[in-house]
């Protein structure tokens, strides 16, 4: 099979034939329909020592099951499936006994731990597995399974409702689903982005008000609308957090589900005067993912793609890195 390897966190994306997995009897394996090119990728291009080389990336993705191990008796050969960041869990730890198997102290990651789907065929952990609406088209479900369910877990987490004031910073892979689903939600919905080149697509996607935090301070923008309930944060970028903190309401909440390199000021004696509060939101679990892929195929909620062939997959990379990318690169085998 082709796969997109990096052999070392010093080198790009290599293409190599590889020898097609076998299960192991707990494994399931999955011929790769499409993946999307997610910024937690990073992990593996930029170096980790979390991470064993060679690694194959990819945690976005999409296929039929191909082979089951001989202990697999959820799923069998012909099922449409999907894999997100959540790669299984380990069932034992005192977060899997309490069922937050999100934060399962034990958890794989897919294409970090152990390898993911920039390749024809990858095994996945049976309680990882999502199963996709034969509505949704390959290309399109797989930004769901990181992107989709970090927004979408998010906001129906937070305590936000009808009619309240939600802002979504960044539209990229993440931000462009989050103004979807907030509208969907029925939210007054305020997209935030740098420049006007996003204007029109927040406008189409559900967004209400458009903010251009170059041209205009997006906290007294929040505020001239009535000051923000919730702040779903999808930029990668410290100063772009902080400068919406002041922009909250009473109770309001800034909740990062993208995360910026360096440590965030933010102004506390606002969180005070305000019963404020900045939180951060993990991907979510395998059985939330599927709820957003079901929501995806019910509204029609799905994410814009470019689609690139799995050669292509270091040049999607650096365009997704770049911000270049409208909304999500997704690689197909
Ligand atoms: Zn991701
Ligand atoms: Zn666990």
């Amino acid at each position: 099979m082709r796969a997109a390897v990096i052999p070392d966190e010093s080198s790009g994306y290599r293409i190599e034939d590889r020898p097609v997995p076998d299960p192991d009897p707990d494994d399931v394996r999955v011929a790769v329909d499409a993946c999307g090119v997610c910024r937690g990728d990073d992990v593996v291009v930029e170096g980790n020592p979390a991470v064993e080389y060679p690694r194959v990336p990819g945690h976005e993705i999409v296929g039929t099951v191909d082979a089951v191990g001989a202990d697999v008796t959820e799923w069998e050969p012909g099922d449409r499936v999907g894999v997100g960041w959540h790669g299984g869990h380990c069932f034992t730890c005192d977060a899997c006994r309490r069922g937050d198997f999100v934060l399962c102290g034990d958890k794989p990651v897919t294409g970090i731990h152990r390898d993911g789907g920039y390749a024809e065929f990858t095994l996945a952990r049976p309680e990882a597995l999502v199963a996709v609406p034969d509505e949704l088209d390959s290309a399109e479900a797989a930004p769901l399974l990181c992107a989709g369910l970090t927004s979408f877990n998010a906001l129906r987490n937070a305590d936000a409702g009808l009619g309240d004031l939600v802002a979504v910073v960044g539209i990229g892979g993440l931000g462009h689903l989050g103004v979807a689903y907030a509208h969907e939600a029925g939210f007054e919905t305020v997209a935030i982005s740098r420049g006007t080149d996003k204007r029109a697509a927040a406008h189409e996607l559900g967004a209400d008000h458009y903010v251009d935090s170059e041209r205009e301070d997006p906290a007294e923008a929040l505020q001239a609308l009535g000051g923000a309930d919730l702040v779903l944060s999808t930029a990668p970028a410290s100063d772009a957090v902080a400068a919406v903190v002041e922009g909250l309401g009473a109770d309001g909440e800034v909740c990062n589900v993208g995360f910026p390199e360096e440590s965030v000021p933010v102004n506390v004696s606002h969180l005070g005067a305000v019963r404020g509060s900045v939180s951060g939101g993990p991907s979510g679990s395998p059985c939330a993912a599927e709820e957003t892929l079901e929501f995806g195929a019910l509204r029609n909620v799905t994410p814009r793609v470019e689609r690139f062939d799995l050669a292509e997959v270091g040049t999607a990379y650096r365009r997704m890195d770049d911000g270049d990318v409208r909304f999500r690169a997704v690689v197909t085998p």
